[in-house]
């Protein structure tokens, strides 16, 4: 479709991007399920930095580090209040150098 005029590496930072989106909107969605009750229908939005440095965790550092080499830095925008996020090399280098971000074995499944 539109790969053809897309150079291969700007295909692979928008691909790792609409991970990252999706990843992201999941939480949201998920806790706007769980906001559901409540009758108030104001609508704050709960992105911050902590947040989006897991899931940047969650992409792995292999897929993380590949978007950092195409483009200097990973930027994440939030979809509700349109914050930005950047995180540049240092940035992601800290994020998985924090192992203590993991949770204690219960997640290794083989
Ligand atoms: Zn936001």
């Amino acid at each position: 479709m539109l790969a053809s005029s897309l150079r291969r590496e700007e295909l692979l930072a928008l691909d790792a991007e609409t991970i990252l989106r999706r990843l992201f909107w999941q939480e949201k969605l998920l806790r706007l399920e769980s906001m559901a009750g409540d009758a108030t229908p104001h609508f704050s939005c709960t992105c911050s930095r902590e947040r989006v440095r897991k899931t940047i965790l969650g992409l792995g550092a292999d897929e993380a580090q590949s978007i950092v080499a195409e483009r200097g830095e990973i930027e994440v925008g939030c979809d509700f209040c349109g914050a930005q996020y950047r995180f540049d090399p240092i940035d992601v280098t800290q994020i998985f150098s924090q192992t203590d971000a993991f949770p204690p074995s219960s997640t290794a499944v083989q």
